[in-house]
């Protein structure tokens, strides 16, 4: 018998990014002078803005006293932070979520990956593809079989619910990491209804909504009518605020939110969140938590909104340039990311070689994202505007060769 856990062995090959980086650093010590623009990973560049650096200074101070020092904080988070996103980030849209059905934590990568803990090892998981590959490899991890739901230019990048087989959990993310693609009203109202008629449950990741500039675009999948039943929304300061760093992200689960045990009980998710995570979390560091609150002040959203428009004017511009080289990308609208084909259809590693060894520019291959991701690659907004710029002229010399 096996001491080990073998699903890990059932994992593909090394994360992503590992192997990204593991190809630039032989390309580097290969070619030590040469000049690398790195346009391919999603983590942000733009410093903390100055309302976050107060309030975490202030916070450190609040540590230095033994009258205002704190310890150990509630598991759930601050009431004072929770309160206030319960009020900037959803009653300010006329969406009701109260504090008590928000669970803040250090990261939405580490909610999406423990999540998994409150499911049968025998459920049927449903993930679009391409796609994030945390929540396919949290699966894999927790033995269970994912399904695959493809979204490409033919529907959208929103996969349809599936008509010939059940899902007990979906995941969803919009706007969407890979491919930057938005989902509509109606697109996420058909994905809720049909939750609610066959009893999946929705986890929705909106890591990236502080991207949309349309508003007629939803937020929140508790917008939608009867979300409330079928739906757990994951957010985090990371890309909103530029807190890849500092962590700090919370997840929704409503108190409505229940499922059917085999033995016919109703078993409230949010009881099992509330067990798994007394267990295995301590919270968020109090500064963290500081930083974040500043960030739900309209002081805060006014600068970090500037921030994600910085963004986002460098995303257009690299979608049209892409776009005149013929690449046909998506996204870069309403996301900092924008999904290109390769030239000719060109093997999506074959094209993140080429693109390092030639252009000097590391983009991400789609495939890492999914088998619809061949032929497919990403690249990031994050990047510096003038690096961005310079990228996209070496880039297209390359591919006009
Ligand atoms: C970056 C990202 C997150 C945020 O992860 P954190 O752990 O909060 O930094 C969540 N989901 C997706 C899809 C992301 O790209």
């Amino acid at each position: 018998m096996s001491i080990v856990n073998e699903n890990f062995l059932r994992l593909e090959g090394r994360y992503l990014f590992q192997e990204i980086a593991k190809r630039v650093r032989a390309h580097t010590q290969s070619s030590p002078q040469a000049r690398i623009i790195r346009m391919g990973i999603g983590d942000v560049t733009c410093p903390l803005v100055p309302c976050v650096i107060s309030a975490m200074h202030r916070a450190v101070d609040d540590l230095s006293h033994a009258d205002t020092f704190r310890g150990y904080g509630p598991e759930r988070g601050y009431l004072w932070l929770r309160e206030a996103i319960a009020q900037q980030d959803y009653a300010s849209r006329g969406v009701v979520v109260s504090p008590d059905e928000i669970y803040v934590s250090d990261g939405a990568k580490s909610d999406t990956g423990n999540i998994t803990d409150l499911f049968s090892p025998t459920a049927v998981v449903g993930i679009p593809d391409p796609v994030y590959p945390v929540y396919v490899d949290t699966n894999v991890m927790s033995g269970r079989t994912v399904i695959g739901l493809p979204s490409d230019e033919a529907n959208d990048f929103v996969p349809l619910p599936p008509d010939d087989r059940r899902l007990d959990i979906a995941y969803l993310c919009y706007p969407n990491n890979p491919t930057g693609a938005v989902i509509t009203r109606e697109a996420l109202t058909r994905w809720v209804d049909y939750a609610l008629r066959t009893g999946t449950i929705i986890l929705y990741d909106s890591a990236y909504e502080a991207f949309i500039r349309d508003a007629a675009l939803p937020h929140s999948i508790f917008e939608i009518e009867g979300a409330r039943h079928c739906a757990i929304e994951f957010r985090s300061f990371s890309k909103t605020a530029g807190f890849t760093g500092v962590r700090c992200a919370y997840t929704v689960i409503p108190h409505e939110l229940h499922v059917t045990a085999s033995n016919g009980a109703s078993v409230r998710l949010a009881s099992l969140w509330e067990r798994r995570q007394g267990c295995k979390f301590n919270g968020a560091s109090y500064v963290s938590q500081r930083a974040a609150e500043a960030v739900c002040t309209p002081e805060g959203r006014a600068a970090v909104q500037a921030q994600t428009d910085h963004y986002l004017s460098t995303a257009r511009m690299i979608r049209e340039r892409l776009q005149q080289m013929g690449l046909r990308p998506c996204g870069g609208l309403h996301s900092p990311y924008i999904w290109a084909h390769t030239p000719e259809g060109m093997d999506s590693w074959t094209f993140f070689d080429l693109m390092l060894h030639e252009a000097g520019v590391v983009v991400t291959p789609g495939e890492g994202f999914g088998a619809c991701g061949r032929g497919r690659f990403r690249l990031s907004a994050f990047a510096d505007a003038d690096d961005a710029r310079e990228a996209m002229d070496c880039m297209e010399r390359v591919i006009k060769n």
